[in-house]
């Protein structure tokens, strides 16, 4: 978790930080990453970068399965 304080009231707030189930790196709630989601039945968050990744894989891999019926 980070801190921030307010220069002007002098006040503290907690950002919350998230650990990115794939690459382990941390980010903070202010960021598009998913930061409480469930694949299944486990729990995850992702990071900007993997969240985007997963993205891109899911566009790719939807242009070029073919679904066979
Ligand atoms: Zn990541």
């Amino acid at each position: 978790m980070g801190k921030v304080i307010n220069i002007h009231t002098g006040r503290e707030r907690t950002i919350q930080t998230f650990d990115c189930s794939i690459c382990d790196s941390k980010f903070s709630e202010n960021e598009t990453g998913l930061q409480r989601g469930i694949i299944g039945s486990t729990i995850v968050s992702l990071c900007p970068i993997c969240l985007s990744g997963i993205f891109n894989l899911t566009d790719y891999l939807k242009q070029h399965m073919s679904i066979e019926e």
